[in-house]
């Protein structure tokens, strides 16, 4: 007999291809990163030590906002992380925490991220903060990543790794992936010098312009007038013809 259909299914589907494609994307170190996602009394979020190529929906625990859980599994052992920027972040539906190669790299040197790539405000501001070590698991540094994380949508953790916070699954991992990507060039231009920094009034007027880029499809539509009969595409005979005859005139030269 089957037993009761599992609560948000599709989500915890969602919740392991993200944990399984940010290993391939090489923004994770095997089962060290975790996942997570609201739903309307608390959230899903990865279990501890389980390799995200063996976890089933089922793996997925869910957990309400006051630290109780539900099911098999024991959740993650960053729970309050997720926990705590969820119940910070009204605007934010998902966390993914990695031990990414560079972000942990500069993390370990206790570096944030500054504004040296004008790509750093897609994190949200002028720079990738880094919040202090804390040992994981614990309270306090799931209250020094809140406070790292303050107007931003991206974080490193101190001798740790790093956070994405973002609306959707998707959209976070993209920002984790990209929040990496700066961290590798940022520490390659410091083996070569100490990169140039975009000023304040630079970064204002990124952020400004990343507040409407790569909206247009919430954009208001604009109505575009077909094209003129010497604009349109031309037909294939005419094509055709246009290649005989200057095929014609190079052979004539
Ligand atoms: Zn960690």
């Amino acid at each position: 007999m089957a037993g009761p259909r599992l609560a948000h299914s599709t989500l915890r589907q969602e919740i392991i291809a993200i944990a399984r494609r940010m290993n391939a994307l090489g923004v994770n170190q095997g089962k060290s990163g975790n996942v997570s996602h609201r739903i309307a009394d608390g959230f899903l979020v990865t279990p501890t030590g389980m390799a995200y190529d063996t976890l089933k929906p089922a793996d997925v625990v869910a957990m309400g906002f006051d630290g109780s859980y539900r099911g098999a599994r024991l959740p993650s052992s960053e729970w309050r992380v997720h926990r705590d920027i969820l119940a910070a972040r009204p605007e934010a539906n998902a966390v993914i925490h990695t031990h990414a190669m560079f972000a942990t790299t500069l993390a370990c040197l206790g570096r944030e991220i500054p504004a040296f790539h004008y790509m750093v405000a897609v994190a949200g501001g002028d720079s990738v903060r880094c919040a202090p070590y804390a040992t994981f698991g614990t309270e306090e540094l799931s209250r020094y990543a809140v406070e790292a994380l303050e107007g931003r949508k991206a974080c490193l953790l101190a001798n740790h790794g790093m956070i994405a916070i973002g609306a959707t699954l998707e959209a976070t991992l993209a920002l984790a992936v990209e929040v990496e990507t700066l961290a590798a060039m940022y520490w390659r231009a410091l083996q070569v010098g100490e990169p140039h920094l975009l000023d304040d009034a630079e970064m204002a007027r990124v952020l400004e312009k990343f507040r409407t880029y790569g909206q247009q499809a919430l954009a208001t539509p604009r109505v575009v007038s077909p094209p003129t009969l010497d604009e349109a595409a031309p037909s294939p005979r005419r094509v055709r013809r246009h290649a005989r005859a200057s095929f014609r005139r190079a052979r004539r030269r």
